[in-house]
């Protein structure tokens, strides 16, 4: 049987770390190392962040966060919300692109997720909401570890 969780929580900043903590609590059975946490971590609070800030523009609503344990050493998250969806996800996901006017956001959560995680993919309809899958092997040693 698959080791899953699904939380459902309230779209307000306060629950970015609350995310944070839940998304640790549960990989650190899959023994990662510090760099894997980290970077997980990283990929859910950005996924997490922009349902926040942009799906629900900061006013009512909940975001789910769905993990699985695919294997020992593979596992699966999807962060959803059912907030204003984005217009062309394409163009969402070029770094450095956002919609946001006041100089806070540099468009880097979708390129930091997939610099993170090892598979992005990203679901949106206007109006209706986003899903963001990623998923990410532990283990692999990065490509500059020459031993
Ligand atoms: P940063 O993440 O660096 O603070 P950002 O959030 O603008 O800036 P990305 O996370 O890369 O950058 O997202 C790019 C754009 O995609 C956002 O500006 C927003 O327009 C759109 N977007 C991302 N996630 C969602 C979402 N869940 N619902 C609606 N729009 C979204
Ligand atoms: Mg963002």
């Amino acid at each position: 049987m698959k080791n899953e969780i699904k939380v459902k929580f309230s779209a307000l900043s306060e629950n970015e770390g609350f995310a944070r903590s839940v998304i640790s609590a549960f990989i650190v059975q899959l023994n990662p190392t510090v760099t894997e946490m980290a970077d997980i971590r990283t990929a859910v609070s950005e996924a997490v962040t922009n349902s926040i800030v942009h799906g629900y523009k900061n006013t009512e609503g909940f975001v789910e966060l769905v993990a699985k344990i695919l294997s020992k050493d593979e596992i699966y998250i999807k962060v959803s919300d059912k907030g204003c969806g984005i217009a062309d996800i394409d163009q969402a996901m070029q770094p450095m692109f956002t919609t946001d006017t006041n100089g806070e956001r540099a468009g880097l959560g979708f390129a930091v997720m997939e610099a993170f995680m090892d598979t992005l993919i990203v679901k949106s309809k206007l109006n209706q909401g986003t899903t963001i899958i990623m998923r990410k092997k532990l283990g692999v040693p990065p490509l500059d570890d020459d031993f």
